[in-house]
């Protein structure tokens, strides 16, 4: 196997909530957003990030280059430590690692032209380069994400939702990173948008053989542009593996209560015998449960998992449970019974 580009262990972000009560010896109240988070992704790989909304995604991805102080390490391909670097010294590897973001109108400047919008990173980090050069750039980018190049002097405003995030590729694109980290690229997009934007990352991905990570909500998102998923709840991995063997043998109770709640068209399928339902909401990751995170939701917990934390076990498909494997008819059965009283 090759040196991985990026090489994550035990990952944290905890944000202090202020003190705990009015007086000056009350502690701070914490939050672990991301509480210990091991990953690995190789150079040219797709790694699809899904969880509910509060799991963690995105401070992760906020984490990784800089923008929020973690714990923990994620080792570049170089060898450097990206957890702990100075601005100055992250400035160095945010030409290799873009994000692209979940609000493609919001998060594009309104003042500026797409064509300053796509060119900034390039002039930032090649200011060497000659404007003729830069638009000769700017415009073969535009054309490489299905946009129009003579539109380069057009504002944001005056595109779509789907192509103002194509101005967001390409801003990412224009200065060929290694990893795109792309933070719920289509979630604000209709779905029959969804699945263009989708598309391009994935003949961009293997045209320009970049890495990237795809956080979403919903595992039918990633499916087809991952290699691997990982299955994030309360801050911790609570599965990772091949995308084939996550869809096909799903193994954490959490894993196969999302699959399960994802439309199937299948005119056998019988939600009855296969959905698992998913009970009440996310606890707080400032009182996590004790144990295993995902036990006040799960219908398979037990004692043990009250009192021991799961860690992931397992070669190429990692499951961090006590009693992983799919459900059989009757818990779902007994399940969806709770559910209903
Ligand atoms: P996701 O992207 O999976 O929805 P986030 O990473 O946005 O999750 O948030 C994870 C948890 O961290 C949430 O409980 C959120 O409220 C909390 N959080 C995120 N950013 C901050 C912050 N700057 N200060 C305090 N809490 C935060
Ligand atoms: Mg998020």
């Amino acid at each position: 196997m090759t040196r991985p580009l990026l090489d994550v262990h035990d990952l944290r972000v905890t944000f202090s909530l202020g003190s705990g009560g009015l007086l000056p010896w009350s502690k701070p109240r914490l939050l672990h957003a991301v509480n210990g988070v091991d990953f690995t992704l190789q150079p040219g790989e797709t790694l699809g990030i899904v969880g509910e909304s509060g799991s963690g995604k995105s401070t992760l991805a906020r984490a990784l280059i800089g923008l929020v102080d973690a714990q923990g390490s994620a080792e570049w391909v170089d060898g450097k430590d990206l957890i702990g670097l100075s601005p100055g010294q992250m400035m160095a590897y945010r030409n290799d690692i873009q994000m692209v973001f979940q609000d493609p109108l919001a998060s594009l400047n309104p003042r500026m032209t797409v064509g300053q919008i796509i060119a900034e990173p390039l002039v930032t980090h090649h200011p060497g380069l000659s404007r003729a050069e830069v638009k000769t750039r700017v415009k073969a980018m535009m054309e490489k994400v299905g946009l129009l190049s003579n539109q380069i002097n057009r504002y944001p405003h005056e595109f779509s939702g789907g192509q103002c995030q194509r101005i967001g590729i390409a801003r990412a694109l224009i200065v060929e990173p290694k990893l795109i980290i792309c933070d719920e690229p289509v979630s604000a997009l209709d779905v029959s948008i969804q699945a263009q934007v989708i598309n391009l990352l994935i003949r961009l991905q293997q045209e320009l053989g970049l890495s990237l990570i795809f956080i979403a909500h919903d595992l039918s998102v990633v499916k087809h542009i991952s290699d691997r998923v990982l299955v994030m709840y309360l801050g911790k991995v609570m599965e990772i593996a091949p995308s084939a063997d996550l869809y096909a043998d799903p193994q954490h109770p959490y894993t196969q209560a999302l699959l399960s709640a994802v439309p199937v068209p299948d005119p056998d399928f019988d939600p009855a015998t296969s959905v698992v339902p998913l009970h009440g909401e996310l606890p707080s990751p400032s009182n996590p449960p004790s144990g295993c995170v995902f036990r006040t939701r799960c219908p398979r917990a037990q004692a043990r998992c009250a009192s021991e934390v799961p860690v992931l076990q397992g070669q190429a498909h990692q499951t961090a449970c006590h009693f992983p494997g799919p459900f059989t008819e009757a818990e779902i059965a007994k399940a969806r019974s709770t559910e209903a009283a």
